[in-house]
């Protein structure tokens, strides 16, 4: 029987989207206005870009005929209805409520639940989930395994969480903490996967100290096809039976919709809880929204409910995480230090081992992405100390727990030649790592310093050809 080693795309195109083709002149200017922030430059002047898998997926021809029949009555459109029925059955939560993305419903939740004096544990909080829970006053708390803080070791489900630690968090606290956060896939932490095994057990601690259960969920398929992949008695089963399982384990969810539903925007919040659902609908009523649209248009909410479908199907799943696999081992072949296992959406570089000699606080991620960007006009994202350390009262950083250059790939978007390219860009650098340097933060903003904060190099000259 033939059996392909190419990785196909399970789709073909039917609209064309020209590529930014642009010099490394060009882009030198553009870096320099951006004060070495990617997050500044320009997207026409980024030929591949990998910045983000968010908002950033390709749609079907199914979504964009949804689009068409989008309902936009400002009460009750049968858009909602399709799209809350869909949520509905994955999860198995009574109330649905969109928003416009992820962060609204964080802030919608967090505003409800967290406060000053209490404590929310996670795996690892991604940076909007972390940024909200702390400003309302609560303190955000990582828990994942020791070897999902080590970018170099091997384990299928690096994702997890400590359990005996959650468990001492609880003994020593329960009654400050709201709620618990399983992100899955585990995004900050290197796009690694929760096992089922893990979920059940958390389920049983929170059960223990009589505490809700709630899943970051922007990945759940992803997740749902590595549990299928590597779990112990999953192979037989269905990602959406698994994915089903997942929610059923929880309270409660939260999704932003700009990754695994296919959307260019949404979210919502599902919950378990009647009172928590009437108190969540209010403070969505005052920000975003009625709450059958949440800040949606009713067409984005039909195009979500049909997306929420397709990610689950096999054929894609396997081509999803099997194309993320193979940028990962051909990087891994040529020597870079990435972060180990592939994760589902994305590739880690592993800025301390690539510049080995740029400390954290000279945020060598950075240097790298800018590189990048330079030689190849690749756009990744910094995913270390500068989005996760802060700035000492004597000037110097304290670093992230880790220093990663994410390079997230956007779904259904690049063919295997764009990858083959970025591997080839990525090498490149690599091989002149030895003429990158550091850098340092020149301005910086109260919160979520890395979306525009501006750098400066120290002690090389990011443009020399
Ligand atoms: C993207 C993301 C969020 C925030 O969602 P937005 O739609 O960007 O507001 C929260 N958690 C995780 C795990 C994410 O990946």
């Amino acid at each position: 029987m033939f059996k392909p080693k190419t990785i196909m795309e399970p789709f073909r195109v039917k609209v064309v989207e020209p590529l930014p083709m642009r010099t490394r002149q060009e882009r030198a200017v553009a870096l320099q206005e951006a004060k070495l922030n990617l997050f500044s430059v320009h997207a026409d002047q980024v030929t591949i870009d990998l910045m983000t898998d968010s908002g950033t997926s390709a749609m079907s021809q199914e979504q964009w005929a949804g689009i068409m029949r989008g309902d936009e009555s400002y009460a009750g459109g049968r858009s909602f209805f399709r799209f809350a029925d869909t949520v509905k059955q994955l999860t198995g939560m009574e109330h649905i409520i969109p928003v416009h993305q992820g962060r609204a419903a964080e802030r919608i939740l967090f505003t409800t639940v967290g406060g000053k004096g209490k404590t929310i544990p996670a795996n690892t909080h991604f940076d909007t989930t972390r940024a909200n829970a702390e400003a309302s006053g609560a303190e955000a708390l990582d828990l994942v395994i020791e070897e999902g803080k080590d970018p170099s070791a091997e384990h299928p489900f690096k994702g997890n969480i400590n359990v005996l630690a959650l468990t001492k968090v609880l003994e020593e606290r329960a009654g400050s903490v709201p709620l618990v956060v399983m992100t899955i896939t585990n995004n900050s932490g290197g796009g690694q996967p929760v096992s089922l095994e893990n979920m059940k057990q958390v389920r049983a601690v929170c059960d223990r100290f009589q505490v809700p259960l709630f899943l970051d969920c922007a990945r759940f398929a992803e997740n749902s096809w590595f549990i299928k992949l590597r779990e112990e008695g999953q192979q037989q089963r269905t990602p959406r039976a698994i994915a089903e399982e997942m929610f059923r384990l929880a309270d409660g969810a939260w999704m932003s919709s700009k990754k695994d539903a296919f959307g260019n925007i949404g979210g919502f919040l599902a919950l378990k809880d009647d009172a928590l659902a009437i108190e969540c609908r209010n403070l969505l009523i005052l920000t975003e929204g009625f709450p059958t649209y949440g800040g949606l248009a009713g067409r984005d909410l039909e195009a979500l409910a049909i997306g929420l479908e397709e990610v689950l199907a096999e054929d894609y799943l396997e081509y999803r995480i099997r194309s993320t696999e193979y940028v990962w081992r051909h990087m891994d072949q040529a020597g870079v230090p990435l972060l180990r296992p592939a994760g589902g959406h994305a590739v880690y570089l592993d800025a301390r081992k690539f510049l080995p000699h740029v400390p954290s606080g000279l945020l060598p991620g950075q240097s790298i992405s800018a590189a990048l960007f330079l030689e190849g006009g690749v756009r990744a994202c910094e995913i270390g100390t500068v989005m996760f350390g802060h700035t000492l009262p004597d000037g110097t950083q304290a670093p992230g727990p880790m220093d990663l250059v994410r390079l997230a790939i956007p779904r259904r978007v690049y063919t295997q030649s764009h990858m083959d390219y970025v591997i080839e860009a990525v090498t490149y650098v690599f091989e002149r790592r030895a003429q990158l340097g550091g850098l340092k933060i020149i301005e910086e903003p109260s919160a979520l310093r890395h979306f525009t904060c501006g750098f400066e190099p120290i002690g090389w000259d990011p443009y020399a050809p």
